[in-house]
């Protein structure tokens, strides 16, 4: 039988230590224990099938006798997963060129296959396990010292030593190894495939602690790897995403806690965070405001669109590009909102007019006709109006705004006149947005209830000159009509960005549905949800214009006709069709 592991795994031991810079271990006599007692001290344990998983002060691996007519690949098969592998498995046994009949071979752990490794640790570990943060390892001690070094469990758990550092925060380590019996969570967001996936699923996605002194009640927070106080902290629990409100948050919050460097902080950090900054749903279940806002989900949730409408036959569809004429909406770096979010609306009426049998209303237009730029950066243009009667060039933003609900509320009132369904119809906002540069992606606005009452109405000649508001000057909306329209908003909105999601497109990592804004330390619905009747409802945000990778993003055709295509392939979700014959070209794009 060969033996690799003797004089070599000595060897390397040695050098292992020397390479690790195990300060604390080089100082101690022992260190220097003499090399040849290496070998007694491999343990191993069988996993059956003639396969043995080692530990020594070389780390961890597989010992493998190949089975009857089993040559290098597929032995290599068997126990790595890949083929690709076989030089490495050659190399780590002394360069053999093939295999021979009833020799053991050494395979190492980082060529496992997930399931070995998984085996491995399992039978060498048997009190290891997975929870919901992380892999929870106790540490068995390893070599003359029965400690195992920080840099080595990282190299197993994670593949990579540099995560010693995290794994020690984590732990709230002050030195560099463990003791025998020491547990040791390794973080989920480091872990080997092989582990991340025995993890049990997280009742809640984010754990937090709460606690109560003199100074109030606080949600604690720990922080992960990669995580940064601005955005895991602030925009995640706060709902925080404007740029100047982010910033001033993040430092109250490094200010309460104690941090002097915001972009310094250690991987496990306690973040007190106070009550009253909480998003409701953040709050410890059964505290009154977050009952309260699960009451009013609930509420709404008993709302949902009943229509079923194949290729959208019977629906209507208001498309409305934000912003445009004078009001250029954000600006970032010589990119116009406005110009960008009109040409995805007019994407967005191409492909339903080709493909689906819904009417579509657009609330603007940019001269005498519904033009597509076929280009990627898109001309400077102030020349949109709205499509009131008479048309109102857009030359006062919040008259613009106002002018949009009056129009698609005689929309809504001309499709649903006589017997018309309120709810064959929606309305959809398309925007983009300008929030904190580090988030990305879409995000959908629905209007809650709570925030939507009262009578509104407009005064003075640029309204009362149209017939869409003579029409009906006034809305109110009856307390029922808020919460019916809020479970239909939030239905469509969920569909519109599970749809982005299936197109690979980016959407918000933190709520991307939200049914208000939360911006200088105020909430509100934005006006053209506010005072619309459209039951179904929406505001789209389809990316981040203050982040220059979605500002790069929105300047190509490709990325505007695909985001189109998600808007379309939403709306027929929303009216439960999303296959069928008409939709086979946006669904091709999906794959
Ligand atoms: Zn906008």
């Amino acid at each position: 039988m060969k033996e690799p592991g003797t004089i070599r795994g000595a060897i390397r031991w040695a050098a292992c230590v020397a390479l690790l810079g195990l300060a604390s271990l080089a100082t101690t006599p022992l260190a220097a224990a003499p090399l040849d007692n290496a070998a007694v001290r491999t343990v191993r344990s069988s996993l059956g099938d003639g396969v043995v998983v080692a530990l020594s002060e070389e780390g961890m691996f597989l010992e493998a006798v190949p089975q009857k007519g089993e040559g290098l690949y597929a032995f290599t098969r068997r126990l790595c997963g890949e083929e690709k592998w076989a030089s490495r498995i050659m190399e780590a046994n002394g360069g053999a060129k093939e295999l021979s009949a009833g020799v053991r071979y050494r395979v190492p752990f980082d060529l496992l296959s997930n399931d070995w490794q998984l085996r491995a640790v399992r039978t060498l570990f048997p009190a290891d396990k997975g929870q919901a943060d992380g892999w929870r390892h106790e540490a068995r001690g390893v070599g003359p010292l029965q400690r195992e070094g920080i840099w080595q469990l990282a190299l197993w758990f994670t593949g990579t030593g540099e995560n010693f550092r995290a794994i020690r925060e984590y732990n709230e380590f002050l030195e560099d190894d463990v003791p025998r019996g020491a547990v040791v969570v390794i973080p989920s967001e480091l872990l080997r495939p092989a582990f991340r996936t025995a993890l049990p699923v997280p009742e809640t996605p984010y754990h937090l602690d709460y606690v109560k002194d003199a100074t109030g009640e606080y949600a604690v927070y720990r922080l992960r790897p990669g995580e940064a106080l601005y955005s895991s902290v602030v925009v995640r629990f706060t709902g925080r995403v404007y740029g100047n409100d982010v910033n001033a948050f993040a430092a109250e919050l490094a200010r309460l806690n104690g941090i002097p460097d915001v972009t310094d902080i250690a991987v496990g950090h306690r973040i007190r965070i106070p009550f009253g900054e909480l998003l409701p749903e953040f709050l410890p279940a059964g505290h009154p405001k977050r009952l309260e806002y699960e009451a009013s989900v609930r509420a709404s949730a008993q709302f949902s669109n009943q229509v079923k409408a194949k290729g959208l036959e019977g629906i209507t569809i208001i498309l409305d590009a934000g912003h445009g004429g004078q009001d250029s909406g954000a600006t970032m770096s010589g990119v116009w909102e406005s110009t960008h979010v009109y040409d995805i609306a007019l994407r967005t009426k191409r492909i339903l007019e080709e493909q689906t049998a819904a009417e579509v209303v657009l609330t603007t237009r940019e001269g005498s006709a519904w033009r597509i730029q076929d280009s990627d950066v898109l001309p400077f243009s102030r020349g949109h109006a709205v499509l009131t009667s008479p048309p109102y060039p857009i030359a006062d933003a919040k008259v613009g705004v106002n002018l949009r609900w009056y129009l698609a509320n005689s929309v809504f009132r001309r499709a649903t006149a006589g017997n018309g369904d309120p709810q064959k119809v929606v309305f959809l906002s398309i925007h983009a947005d300008s929030l904190h540069p580090s988030l990305r992606g879409a995000m959908a606005y629905l209007p809650a209830a709570e925030l939507v009452a009262g009578s509104f109405g407009k005064a003075g000649a640029v309204y009362t000159s149209r017939k869409e508001v003579q029409e009906r000057p006034n809305v109110s909306f009856s307390r029922g009509e808020r919460v019916e329209s809020e479970g239909l908003s939030r239905e469509l909105a969920k569909q519109i960005i599970a749809s982005f999601s299936g197109m690979d497109l980016l959407v918000h990592p933190f709520k991307p549905v939200r049914d208000k804004i939360v911006r200088n330390n105020g909430t509100w619905v934005p006006a053209v949800l506010r005072y619309n009747s459209v039951p179904a409802k929406i505001l789209l945000e389809v990316c981040n214009l203050a982040n220059e990778q979605d500002r790069k993003l929105v300047q190509t055709r490709a990325w505007r006709q695909k985001v189109a295509e998600a808007i379309v392939q939403g709306l027929r979700a929303y009216y439960g069709q999303d296959t069928g014959a008409p939709g086979q070209q946006v669904a091709k794009t999906t794959r």
